[in-house]
């Protein structure tokens, strides 16, 4: 390499109109033949990197498509197939591998879980104790398709060992050195045949490496690379980087490697001062991430040029690569399709191809720079300027909220008992009922301007009624509306929120085919309508029994949403809170006082290093808190969150302050109950007496089990009965049925209860 060059270090999958998404559905639906699913895929392969050099990328990435996810992709590669799936040993078949990633009948399927800080999910390999063998060499696949089909030498992507099994289970974590040793031929083998095909440099992306590891560990990536590098010298290897940091920096840029890929979004000011202080090697590349890759607006291509040339005086302009700091992945295809944004935000956006565009521009003035060159990149970051002049960011003072309630939960909760008069574990449910075909069909007419207002809002009505009934008739104490005006918790609150814009095709791939269309939080944010009375206030209106408000918290509106850049997540949160208080105290004013703030994203939001979590737990906490501390004594704060691995947020869960939180538990029960064994939690708690996940309905003994066990550590008079989770996937029969046994389960916890403390 001998000037500076653009690299991409993975492109989106899922297609300018999802298409990608529909043919595996119709793939998996049985609709098309396998022939056809590997004819359309490979379509969409060579658009993406014919896409890509038309755009003029250098480094095209090749290996990284993926018909599910690019995890799962290695653990088939590598042979990692659980037992439970018969496999014979030979390449995993299509079915195997969709079988891993769905499961199929009797075998369930591999866990699946976040990737790092994304919302973004892999599947979780199962080493089961098993040594790798290369069963197909995929990046050589890939790398053959893209020279034999489009003449394009391009740049394998291979997820490297020591992430793998970071990311995989089943192994004894003592032999985690032996493991990563045993991973050495099959990456030697799958290295050299991408050498002898004419590959020149390949990445390998080691992202755990930016998460707090020991330097024990470092030590064994540092071997691991020595011996690959000794074993297929032809290659080049740039190990990448993302999402943060690297912890060790010193001994990253000492690992025996050609270049190092670091974030420069993310991790900026970190790698940056360790630039700074520890210099960077002379014979070696650097590969700049500075195009954020993980969200949504352009690059102020000014101050990046400056960036890199102030880089330039460590290293060489000739020995870096400019990229993105993550794989586009996890931004939108193209804003190319967008119709209905103000010109203005959308002006102001770059999606993945537009960042594509970004880097080309910036190659080519740091290649050449002239006057002229500069006007064009003033030019460019005139139209961010437009946005960040507007008024809807126009500086807002600071309101100070109050943060605490006034009085502690031990006098609120005997006040608010009093108010209600509930019996002893009373029971309530989540908040959404089942979202039946008709409702969705009526909300999608609705939104065409096909169904008038009055037709649609009678449609919501006629489900609320149906389902105050419903409730009533089952005997729960507590009762909600059931959310049918609501097709997604985060954008049903942005639409009537200031600041927020919705794209008609900002889709990023979430998990297999499923994908997510996050709103943009683009201006201060403010309260302009009610949002949620309405339907509350109707549905309070059918029943005697208290109907809870529910809404979406600021953490978790904050976390689904891209949000502006311009001012920190903290500063974008504690905007929604206010507003959202609003929408608390207009509740409280109507005669609603028991409100439910959801925050299912609150944990997904940590930081990936432990010396961050104490800042966004401080600042994610105090943010619900200055929506749901203004609000009178006999006023019950509820929060849900859907997860129930907390242990390392168990102190900001409690410091919430809520009045009653629910969360889930039937999957993890004994993990749950045995964290409260050791940590006291003294407020209102329902831990999830049920799965809400599978059509099943539970067995009133696996109910009294969970409610048995739960009771042996928590004490009854703080005790709610309820689900996991919302029910808006389930069916309305098991959903009756299930709830129907959770009752009768509840009411003989009751009577069990009274009799032991009459014969005390
Ligand atoms: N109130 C929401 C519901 O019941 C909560 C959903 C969630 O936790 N993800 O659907
Ligand atoms: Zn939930």
């Amino acid at each position: 390499m001998n000037s500076l060059k653009t690299s991409n270090l993975g492109y989106s999958r899922i297609g300018e109109n999802r298409e990608w998404k529909k043919t595996l559905e119709a793939y998996w639906s049985h609709t098309i033949t396998e022939e056809t699913f590997l004819q359309q895929m490979k379509k969409y392969r060579l658009h993406h990197l014919q896409k890509q050099l038309e755009k003029d990328v250098d480094l095209i990435p090749v290996g990284e498509f993926s018909y599910y996810d690019h995890v799962l992709d290695t653990a088939s590669m590598f042979g990692f197939v659980p037992k439970r799936f018969g496999h014979d040993g030979g390449t995993v078949p299509l079915a195997t591998y969709f079988a891993m990633a769905r499961g199929s009948q009797g075998t369930h399927a591999c866990e699946m879980t976040k990737w790092f800080d994304t919302n973004y999910h892999y599947i979780v390999p199962e080493i089961e104790n098993k040594k790798p063998v290369l069963l197909e060499n995929r990046p050589l696949q890939a790398f053959l398709e893209a020279k034999n089909e489009l003449n394009i030498t391009g740049k394998p992507v291979i997820l490297g060992p020591f992430t793998f099994l970071k990311l995989s289970k089943g192994y004894n974590t003592e032999s985690f050195g032996s493991l990563l040793i045993s991973f050495i031929p099959v990456y030697t083998q799958l290295l050299s045949e991408l050498a002898q095909a004419g590959a020149t440099l390949v990445q390998i992306d080691e992202p755990s490496l930016v998460t707090d590891i020991t330097t024990d560990e470092m030590e064994l990536v540092h071997d691991f690379y020595e011996e690959i590098s000794k074993q297929v010298p032809e290659l080049e290897i740039l190990l990448q980087t993302y999402f943060e940091a690297v912890s060790h920096y010193k001994q990253v840029i000492d690992l025996p490697v050609k270049a190092i890929g670091l974030d420069f979004v993310s991790g900026y000011e970190e790698n940056i001062q360790s630039i700074k202080k520890f210099g960077f090697p002379k014979d070696k590349i650097l590969a700049v991430g500075v195009i954020d890759g993980r969200n949504i607006w352009k690059n102020r291509l000014q101050e990046t040029n400056d960036l890199i040339t102030q880089l330039s005086k460590y290293v060489p302009l000739t020995n870096q690569i400019l990229q993105p700091s993550s794989s586009l992945l996890h931004v939108p295809v193209t804003v190319k399709g967008e119709s209905k944004l103000h010109s203005i935000v959308k002006d102001a956006l770059a999606f993945g191809d537009e960042k594509l565009d970004e880097l080309r521009l910036l190659r080519d003035v740091l290649l050449h720079p002239s006057p002229t060159k500069q006007n064009v990149l003033e030019r460019y970051d005139s139209t961010l300027k437009k946005l960040e002049q507007s008024t809807w960011r126009k500086k807002k003072e600071e309101t100070i909220l109050p943060s605490e309630r006034t009085k502690p939960f031990q006098e609120r909760y005997e006040l608010q008992n009093k108010k209600w008069n509930l019996p002893l574990l009373p029971t309530t449910t989540i908040g959404s009922f089942p979202q039946t075909k008709d409702i969705r069909k009526a909300r999608f007419q609705w939104r065409k301007g096909e169904l008038a207002n009055d037709t649609y809002e009678a449609h919501i009505k006629s489900n609320i009624e149906k389902w105050i009934r419903i409730q009533e008739e089952l005997d729960i104490d507590v009762l909600v509306h059931g959310e049918f005006e609501r097709n997604d918790m985060v954008e049903f609150f942005g639409e009537k929120l200031t600041g927020f814009a919705f794209s008609q095709n900002g889709w990023v791939q979430s998990y297999g085919s499923r994908c997510v269309k996050p709103p943009i939080i683009y201006g201060n944010v403010s309260f302009d309508q009610p949002i949620t009375l309405k339907e509350t206030l109707y549905a309070q209106s059918l029943t005697n029994r208290p109907v809870k408000g529910m809404l979406t918290g600021p953490v978790t509106i904050l976390n689904w949403s891209f949000v502006r850049n311009d001012l920190t997540h903290k500063e974008v949160a504690f905007q929604i809170a206010e507003a959202l208080l609003q929408e608390v105290q207009s509740l409280e004013n109507s005669g609603i006082t028991m409100i439910q703030v959801d925050e299912p994203a609150l944990r997904e939001g940590l930081p990936l290093k432990q010396k961050k979590h104490s800042y966004y737990l401080d600042w994610a906490v105090e943010a619900f808190k200055r929506s749901t501390s203004a609000v009178s004594d006999t006023t019950q704060i509820h929060t849900h969150m859907c997860y129930s691995d907390f242990n390392e947020i168990i102190d900001a869960i409690k410091a919430l302050d809520a009045d009653v939180i629910s969360i889930e538990t039937s999957r993890s029960h004994a993990e749950l109950i045995s964290a409260f064994e050791t940590n006291v939690y003294d407020k209102g708690i329902g831990l999830g007496v049920y799965d809400i996940h599978s059509p099943r309905v539970p067995s009133e003994e696996e109910i009294t089990s969970v409610l048995e066990r739960a009771l042996s550590v928590l004490p009854a008079n703080l005790f709610w009965v309820n689900p996991d989770c919302g029910l808006k996937t389930r069916g309305e029969q098991e959903t009756v049925a299930a709830l129907s046994i959770m009752v009768q389960a509840a009411k003989k916890a009751r009577q069990n209860i009274k009799q032991v403390s009459e014969s005390l």
